[in-house]
């Protein structure tokens, strides 16, 4: 029987607050155990948490970035547990009123356009962390208690592995584009659990679901999710029942493992949080959030296409990232051809970044200097040859403009008909059995005189008087 895969994805995303969602402690990666805490976030008693205003910012942001719908007034909640690294014993959550809700994410896949509806977006903190690899005890790190995230649950639209990893990326392209979080998976500032059934192809019912925690990669996603259909298929084909339960993917074994059933499920007694108002998202402050919205991945996208004349795969790539795009935007400016501008960011900065492992934004040749590079190229002042070979290697290492390493180092294009035909006939004399068997018919050896031609010339010769001095002259021998 063929079978059909169904998904939902909860994603958590750790905002890049500089303080805690509920307490002035510092948010800092990497400190000392136990030093970014206070009474707040270790629970002590009588204290009081405040919900941090660009919390609820980032949680806007996101909403209106997703086409979410904004709730005017919602709660929070206490989601009750009993783990070592939860100090309170409860985490503040949001339950039935989470502040955003029905969103979608749209995103291409194979030049389809995609759509995954969001049933919710709300506001939680973090707990600890356990520490069990010193000796043979157990540690407790109360410095990630009480860290802003957001969980975005989205509907089970997803149908495949791709479409999975698709809605993701491009979920990690909003939060890092909209500032409010670094998106990074394998340091777990976007964490994925994957709802996953199958069912018949055709049937308009769903079937019962698993849900895998535990993946720190797109690609442990797809794998995991994979392994999971091909796991709920066999047990469906041989007459079993999928079992509604919680399972941990495993990376070593790549294989999912049960981690609690149904029946062990947690009663998170969810009850509303007595010492946190109510958030009201007055329209002013609606306004002053959309306000500060940089325009969105998608539209800029668009307008790229459209402004810029380049085609949509070019637009995709240049607006992956939002430092990207503002680079490319610059350099098209500057140089004032957008096309090469493309070409230049796609290819030689693209694979520089690459190479150096390194940001656009630390990038060492900024847009100004490419901008007027591909200028040059444009006057005929350079080859685009000279421009790729000499002075973009140049600008990685100096901060020298392109015009000074032009001049300093003799990279001017030669554009004298006299050099260039002077060149160009000794080239022909050099070379008296190619010229043979160019007048016996042998026509593509004219890139061969051409290449030629360059070579003496250092590559500094205008390609196109080359070529139009060379074309008069073996018509006329
Ligand atoms: P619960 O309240 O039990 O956690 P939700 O309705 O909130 O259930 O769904 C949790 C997640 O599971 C959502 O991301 C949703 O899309 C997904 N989900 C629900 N039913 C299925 C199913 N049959 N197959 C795959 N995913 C599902
Ligand atoms: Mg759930
Ligand atoms: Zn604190």
């Amino acid at each position: 029987m063929e079978y059909e895969l169904v998904v939902g994805l909860e994603v958590h995303c750790q905002l890049n607050t500089t303080t805690k969602a509920f307490c002035g402690c510092s948010t800092e990666f990497g400190a000392p155990a136990n030093t970014n805490v206070c009474p707040i976030c270790l629970a002590m008693p009588g204290s009081l948490p405040v919900l941090n205003k660009r919390v609820l910012e980032s949680a806007i942001k996101l909403g209106l970035a997703t086409n979410s719908k904004i709730r005017k007034r919602s709660t929070f909640a206490r989601k009750n547990y009993f783990y070592p690294d939860l100090p309170k014993g409860y985490q503040i959550s949001q339950f039935e009123d989470p502040i955003c809700y029905d969103g979608r994410v749209e995103f291409e896949l194979d030049g389809k356009p995609m759509s995954v509806r969001l049933i919710r977006i709300h506001i939680e903190e973090d707990a600890g962390k356990s520490i069990h690899d010193i000796g043979t005890e157990t540690y407790i790190d109360a410095n990630r208690c009480g860290v802003p995230l957001l969980e975005i649950v989205s509907h089970p639209d997803i149908r495949s592995t791709k479409e999975a990893s698709a809605y993701l990326q491009k979920l990690r392209q909003i939060v890092r584009w909209i500032g409010i979080s670094d998106g990074n998976m394998e340091e777990g500032s976007l964490r994925c659990d994957a709802n996953v059934s199958i069912r018949p192809k055709g049937s308009e019912t769903f079937g019962t679901r698993t849900e895998i925690k535990n993946m720190n990669s797109f690609k442990n996603v797809e794998n995991a999710i994979l392994y999971e259909a091909e796991r709920q298929k066999q047990v469906l084909e041989s007459g079993g029942k999928i079992v509604q339960e919680t399972r941990l993917w495993d990376v070593d074994k790549l294989e999912t493992r049960p981690m609690r059933s149904k029946e062990e499920a947690h009663d998170y007694r969810y009850f509303p949080e007595p010492d946190l108002v109510a958030i009201e998202a007055t329209e002013e402050f609606l306004a002053h959030i959309k306000a500060e919205l940089p325009e969105l991945p998608e539209v800029r996208r668009a307008r790229f296409e459209r402004d810029y004349k380049i085609p949509a795969y070019d637009a995709g790539v240049l607006t992956a990232d939002r430092d990207l795009a503002d680079y490319y935007e610059d350099v098209a400016r500057v140089s004032g051809n957008a096309k090469a501008a493309s070409n230049w960011v796609m290819g030689d900065v693209l694979r520089t970044l690459k190479e150096k492992m390194i940001d656009v934004k630390n990038f060492p040749i900024d847009a100004k200097r490419l901008g007027e590079t591909i200028a040059l190229v444009d006057k005929g002042v350079i080859s685009n040859d000279i421009a790729k070979k000499q002075v973009f290697p140049a600008m990685m290492e100096s901060s020298d403009a392109p015009s000074s390493i032009v001049e300093s180092r003799g990279l001017a294009q030669v554009s004298d008909m006299g050099a260039i035909e002077q060149v160009v006939n000794e080239i022909l004399s050099l070379n008296p059995s190619q010229l043979n068997s160019y007048k016996a018919g042998k026509k593509n050896l004219f890139g061969f005189f051409v290449g030629e031609a360059m070579k003496q010339m250092k590559g500094k010769a205008n390609p196109q008087l080359i070529n139009d001095i060379l074309k008069r002259k073996l018509e006329t021998i």
